[in-house]
């Protein structure tokens, strides 16, 4: 019966529920302005090798930019995933997961665009919103 790490997690008020395979032990933190406008602080993105679902009927999504959809409890308000569109890759809100408050920090992006009462201790690379715009743009994407 023991297959891959399974974590379980759900919104405030319970109508969405998460599950990820194999997840990530190492968050990642996005410090820039929409996500603080978001989020209230910064963005902790939970990853994993596969997510179900359920809850549909409660979920909301909004198309924040013209690379990005993030999802939300219509009935709560908690932040649930933000998604690349051009990968189709999904990240979730880490605070949805009790098993993730354990984990460490992956890395840290745009901190240029970061508040001040949001630092984060830890040695972690940390990237400026330049520096990621320019790693996508090497892998490909265009944000033009
Ligand atoms: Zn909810
Ligand atoms: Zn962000």
């Amino acid at each position: 019966m023991s297959g891959a790490e399974r974590i379980e997690g759900h919104c405030l008020c319970g109508a969405v529920k998460i599950a990820i395979e194999s997840p990530k032990h190492e968050i990642e933190i996005c410090q820039c302005d929409m996500c603080r406008r978001w989020a209230g602080s910064f963005y902790s993105a939970q990853t994993g090798d596969s997510a179900d679902v359920s809850g549909d009927e409660a979920i909301s999504t909004y198309r924040s930019s013209e690379w990005a959809e993030r999802a939300f409890c219509s009935q709560c308000g908690s932040n649930l995933w933000y998604r690349f569109l051009p990968t189709g890759n999904r990240s979730f809100s880490a605070g949805l997961f009790d098993a993730a408050a354990a984990y460490g920090v992956e890395k840290e992006i745009f901190v240029d665009e970061r508040a001040e009462w949001c630092r984060i201790e830890g040695n972690h690379p940390r990237q400026t919103g330049e520096e990621v715009i320019a790693e996508a743009k090497a892998a490909g994407f265009s944000f033009d």
